[in-house]
């Protein structure tokens, strides 16, 4: 039997894509299905809906649900969820949906038919109260209310049936993992307690240190990569992997990091958006995610810890998975290492502790077993590169600190800035 913690409410997998065998034959009968035009949003959640990340839903919400979800963050079965996972359409377009009717949802943006969706229901929704609940602002600037304002003014749901991935599994080959790949990948491994690392980024050395942290408190780290849609400026996917593979050959102890992609679309929901990669870390197998400083935040929106501390208003059942919670983490020059906002060392006049002491202290803060040690150094002792400074660098050849990145890191990177003329 398993080791690894439950999919979220305690069944089996649902992944909602059809067997190999059904999923010709089926795309060509949803073809010839009224056709339904899908965000890239709602493209990722469909992606992960076929996955099964999204265990156990069965379909895109209804009002219930997506009320339940925004207001307590329960669905209408009592079950806990964070964020509604909603599709909607044009009303002239819903209104020619009869009750029951099977539609084809259709990337929006190329055209390509993915699943089919039966409606069972059609509803309105108060875009105020899911943006209020959901982002805690309605600020027309927030990315993810912007998405929520704009999209057209009726609600479809009902179970889903998922014919197609796209070009995920082709495009991200050895990347790609479904949830039970990943728990197969874990116990073949011989892994029970798997820590999530979510990133959209390549891993500096603030990112290798909280994988470390992580890989000090469970048995290994995956290290999952949104591949879905990303801001502009962000670094492909392709160029991340292999900064990271880098990373890792060179810097983890053998055999305890593996690297996946998942196809998510950011919501940039901070604290709300920290519980969902939680839950659906637990269908993958993750026991533990780490959740840093402004976890899929964006701009001043959220306090720099709104995403530890929604953990504690969970119920206990509501989730197995649990947050490793990390603050901000940095090289300090005053104590010589990495460290994080609350495990700064002051060597004195002892040698400074090796990098394994600084992981394992951190770790243990992070679980609760030892109290925090904050930083006395002031901020001139760290070292810190803004996003855009960093690819001015990149653009001038001027030399990044090896105490920011590691150098074959920034060779990879180096490469593709330059690549882009
Ligand atoms: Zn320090």
């Amino acid at each position: 039997m398993s080791q690894l913690v439950n999919p979220h409410g305690g069944g089996a997998l649902n992944p909602l894509l059809a067997p190999e065998a059904e999923r010709a034959a089926g795309l060509e009968r949803a073809k010839t299905l009224k056709q339904i035009p899908i965000s890239s949003r709602e493209v990722s959640d469909l992606l992960m809906l076929a996955m099964g990340a999204y265990t156990p839903l069965d379909g895109f919400m209804g009002h219930d649900d997506w009320r339940g979800a925004c207001v307590d963050m329960k669905l209408a079965n009592g079950l806990f969820w964070p964020i509604p996972i909603t599709l909607s359409s044009e009303q002239a377009l819903a209104d020619s949906i009869a009750d029951g009717e099977e539609v084809a949802m259709a990337d929006a943006e190329s055209g390509e038919v993915l699943g089919t969706l039966t409606v069972n229901e059609k509803y309105t929704i108060d875009r105020d109260l899911e943006c209020t609940s959901v982002f805690r602002t309605t600020d027309p600037e927030h990315p993810g209310v912007q998405k929520v304002m704009a999209q057209p003014a009726v609600n479809l749901a009902g179970p889903v049936v998922a014919y197609s991935e796209s070009h995920y599994p082709e495009t991200y080959k050895g990347l790609y993992y479904r949830p039970d790949e990943t728990r197969k990948l874990f116990e073949d491994k011989g892994w029970s307690r798997v820590a999530a690392f979510q990133t959209r980024n390549p891993m500096h050395r603030s990112h290798e240190f909280l994988a470390k942290i992580a890989v000090d408190v469970c048995d290994g780290v995956l290290i999952h990569q949104v591949l879905g849609a990303l801001k502009p400026g962000d670094i492909p996917a392709d160029v991340r992997v292999e900064a990271i593979d880098k990373l890792v050959d060179n810097y983890f102890a053998p055999g305890t990091a593996i690297q996946a992609g998942y196809p998510i679309e950011m919501r940039y929901a901070g604290p709300r958006e920290a519980l969902l990669h939680a839950l659906f870390r637990q269908n993958f197998g993750c026991s533990h995610l780490v959740v840093g400083r402004d976890h899929a935040g964006v701009g001043d929106y959220y306090g720099p810890f709104d995403a530890h501390e929604i953990f504690d208003e969970l119920s206990a059942g509501d989730l197995e998975t649990q947050p490793l919670k990390i603050d901000i983490t940095f090289f300090c020059n005053q104590c010589g290492g990495m460290a994080t906002g609350t495990t700064c060392f002051d060597p004195g006049d002892g040698a400074p502790p090796s990098e394994a002491e600084r992981i394992a202290f951190a770790a243990q803060v992070a679980t609760g077993t030892a109290d925090a040690r904050p930083c006395k150094h002031g901020p001139e002792t760290k070292v810190a590169i803004s996003g855009t400074r960093l690819r001015e660098m990149f653009a001038n050849h001027e030399t990044v600190p090896e105490e920011f990145s590691r150098r074959e890191v920034l060779d990879v990177l180096q490469a593709y800035y330059d690549g882009l003329g």
